[in-house]
This record gives structure tokens, C-alpha cells and sequence, in this order.
């Protein structure tokens, strides 16, 4: 299940709240709050919702959001050098090494031919120098196409051993989630899951695959998980931290 676009977006301050962003949504029956990766706090409200009853919202919740803020900075991802010199996509156990090639034209990443067995692929940069902003859609682009290349085959295998349907899989970069299962059969699933270990990547697949049997998190949905995954508990505690695998420059949405 995912968000519609917002209808309008505004930004302001109050004293006793942390900075936030308001959203208002046609969809919205009653207030919600999400902490972002990074600490980012929204508020969801319906139309028409007066920015006092927004911070009295904010207010009442403040102790929750700390928490969640605190957490949330915990495991944001570390700032790293950019551009990155190599892209460690654990879930398929590939290194790709970033090499600029000058020339001309608009900025493209092309993987080089691999070299021999053990040695890390190639990533090349060609053409202008691309502005860090215009790289950084470069490489999230980049990343969306491999973990779609990667996780499709990976997610149908894992349907046909399980015995459960989908009908479509789309690889988005969610902000507050791994991944989601519609009622329509449509499992999404977060590009970043290429930077997890394959056992992390493997038990989410699994996790979503039983949502198309069971749209909840019963006793039967979790029993239904173990029989593929004994191990769930443990895996999804790691999951819950693994934004701090992925770089920032996957999370920046201000470019
Ligand atoms: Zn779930």
C-alpha cells in the first residue's frame, strides 16, 4: 500500500516541536505522524486542518516522536565521501568499483565488462562531469535497476517454493519502510534492500510473499513466515537497522 501524492506541503516552525513538514492529504481521516530515516517528523492531516490542532497533535504525541527521533538518528545512515569509490550490493554479493571516464555527452553510468573471477566490476562514469546532485539520481537510478534485475527472479523463485501468488512487484525507494504487500497482490520493495545481507533480503521476501496469503501480522501469517524462515525473529531485528548499511546519498530526497 502506498501514499497518494500530497495535495500541498508546507513547512513551519513551533517552539515546543521538533522541525516537521505537514502534509495535507485528501485521503486522511484523523492525524498521523512517521518519523523518517534520519529523523525527519510528518504529519499527515486531513484537509482543511488548522495548524494549532497540528501542534496540539504534535504535543500530545511529543514523547513518542522523541523516542522514535532518537532511534531514528541511531540508525540513520553515516554520511559518507561522495562520489563513493565502490557500491557494495550485498544482497547479491556484488562490489562495483566507480571509475570516471571522461568524454562527451550527457553523464551515464555503464557497467563495464566484469574482469576475472574475484575481481570487483566496473562501474564507469562517462561522459561530462555530472553535478553531485545529478549523480547522486545517477546512482539511485542505478541501484533501482540492479535490485529490480536482482530481487524479480529472486521474489518468483521464492513464490513458487512457497506456493503464493503476486501479481506485480514494483521497487521503489520508500522512506519508513522495507517493503509492502497491497491487497491487490502488488508487492513493493525498497531499492535499498541491495545494501542487506541476503538472509535479510531473503526473510523479507518471505514476509511479504505471506502477506498475499494473510493481510495481517497474526499468529498464522508469523507461522506461515516460519516455515520458510525459522529464524524470522532474529532477521527482523536486523532489518529494523539496516538503514545504517545503506549510504546517505540513497536517502537524500532533496536533490
Ligand atoms: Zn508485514
Amino acid at each position: 500500500m502506498f501514499d497518494r501524492p500530497e495535495t500541498q506541503l508546507s513547512l513551519f516552525d513551533a517552539h515546543d516541536a521538533p522541525p516537521f513538514i505537514v502534509r495535507h492529504s485528501r485521503r486522511a481521516r484523523r492525524l498521523t505522524v512517521r518519523v523518517h530515516v534520519g529523523g525527519r517528523v510528518e504529519v499527515v492531516v486531513p484537509p482543511r486542518t488548522g495548524q494549532r490542532t497540528v501542534r496540539e497533535f504534535l504535543h500530545r504525541h511529543h514523547d513518542w516522536i522523541e523516542t522514535r527521533r532518537e532511534r531514528a538518528r541511531r540508525e540513520c545512515p553515516e554520511p559518507r565521501p561522495f562520489p563513493p569509490d565502490r557500491l557494495e550490493l550485498a544482497a547479491f554479493g556484488e562490489t562495483w568499483q566507480l571509475r570516471t571516464v571522461p568524454g562527451a555527452g550527457r553523464a551515464r553510468l555503464v557497467a563495464a565488462p566484469a574482469g576475472g573471477a574475484g575481481t570487483a566490476q566496473v562501474l564507469e562514469l562517462r561522459g561530462l562531469p555530472p553535478r553531485p546532485a545529478d549523480l547522486r539520481r545517477l546512482l539511485r537510478a542505478w541501484v533501482g535497476a540492479r535490485a529490480a534485475a536482482g530481487l524479480m527472479p529472486w521474489l518468483a523463485a521464492l513464490a513458487r517454493e512457497m506456493g503464493c501468488e503476486y501479481r506485480r512487484l514494483s521497487i521503489r525507494r520508500q522512506r519508513t519502510r522495507w517493503g509492502s504487500c497491497s491487497t491487490r497482490g502488488t508487492i513493493s520493495l525498497n531499492a535499498c534492500l541491495a545494501f542487506q545481507r541476503p538472509e535479510i533480503v531473503r526473510y523479507l521476501l518471505v514476509h511479504e510473499l505471506a502477506h498475499t496469503r494473510h493481510m495481517n501480522h497474526s499468529a498464522r501469517f508469523w507461522r506461515l513466515v516460519a516455515t520458510h524462515e525459522p529464524d524470522w525473529r532474529n532477521l527482523d531485528r536486523e532489518l529494523l537497522g539496516g538503514w545504517r548499511r545503506v549510504p546517505d546519498w540513497m536517502m537524500n530526497d532533496d536533490d
